[in-house]
């Protein structure tokens, strides 16, 4: 499932591509993805692309937006004035006025576009990496609030935005804390050490563009995979020798996901 940064990667990328376009049409090949009333976008204008967690936003000059959760499969696809190289799944297509065109695809159909109309920015009640309110008082007080398994917590979206499978075993390995650990036993200063690896690792999968690992259906806007999953030191690494101490890396089941670690150097 496409995490934080593959879904600001998307948002960039987008960004790029349509603010300042008009749509003039949208497609609709699977209703069960798109949500609403298509004629909420319809003439309207694109003046923004934000994100908050997974979730892009497609800020119109009607007051309206248009949300998209790619969920397990979903991708963006963007084709240029007379493109009509082909593409699988495609469930939903926005036509602009200019002739390009912005394909979903979706191969499962778990993702989903809602339309929605005089769209208003309410604040999110997760916190988030990179913005203010992700500081170490924070992190460390979801921490301390819970007895699961810190890498559950890492991945629950009610309590903090954007982080799934991939960076929670990343980020845990990085800071060397047990994935299985209670929340509410970490420290002040284990609590900084993984909030600190959890914003530089973010960050370096944005730098990169992203994972597209074994199973992941992540493309970027123009199809090619990202580069975040040559540097996975854990993740899908099962098997193989741990990079800090040699000792083999487990993968274990944990809430029905896979979870990479090293028994011997993460406590
Ligand atoms: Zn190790």
């Amino acid at each position: 499932m496409p995490e934080l940064p593959e879904v600001e990667t998307i948002r960039r990328q987008l960004a790029e591509k349509i603010v300042g376009k008009t749509i003039n049409q949208i497609e609709i090949l699977a209703p069960k993805i798109f949500i609403g009333e298509v004629k909420t976008a319809i003439g309207a204008k694109v003046v923004g692309v934000g994100r908050v967690a997974k979730v892009l936003r497609i800020l119109l000059s009607n007051g309206n937006a248009l949300l998209a959760h790619f969920k397990l499969n979903g991708q963006f696809f963007w084709r240029g004035p007379g493109d009509d190289s082909p593409a699988r799944f495609t469930c939903v297509i926005f036509h602009f006025t200019d002739g390009s065109r912005l394909l979903f695809n979706d191969s499962r159909k778990f993702g989903w576009i809602k339309a929605m109309e005089n769209f208003s920015e309410e604040s999110a009640a997760a916190i988030e990496p990179f913005c203010p309110d992700f500081n170490l008082k924070n992190f460390f007080a979801v921490l301390a609030k819970s007895r699961r398994p810190v890498k559950l917590v890492l991945m629950d979206q009610e309590k903090i935005g954007g982080i799934g499978n991939i960076y929670a075993n990343e980020a845990l390995f990085a800071a060397r804390i047990s994935p299985f650990r209670p929340a509410n036993s970490l420290s002040v200063n284990e609590a900084e050490k993984l909030r600190n690896a959890i914003v530089k690792i973010l960050q370096k999968a944005i730098d990169c563009r992203g994972s597209s690992g074994k199973d992941e259906w992540y493309r970027q806007l123009d199809g090619s995979p990202g580069g975040y999953q040559n540097h996975f030191l854990v993740y899908q690494k099962n098997g193989q020798k741990c990079p800090r101490c040699g000792d083999p890396i487990t993968r274990q089941n944990q809430a029905g996901r896979g979870t990479f670690y090293c028994p011997a150097c993460q406590i």
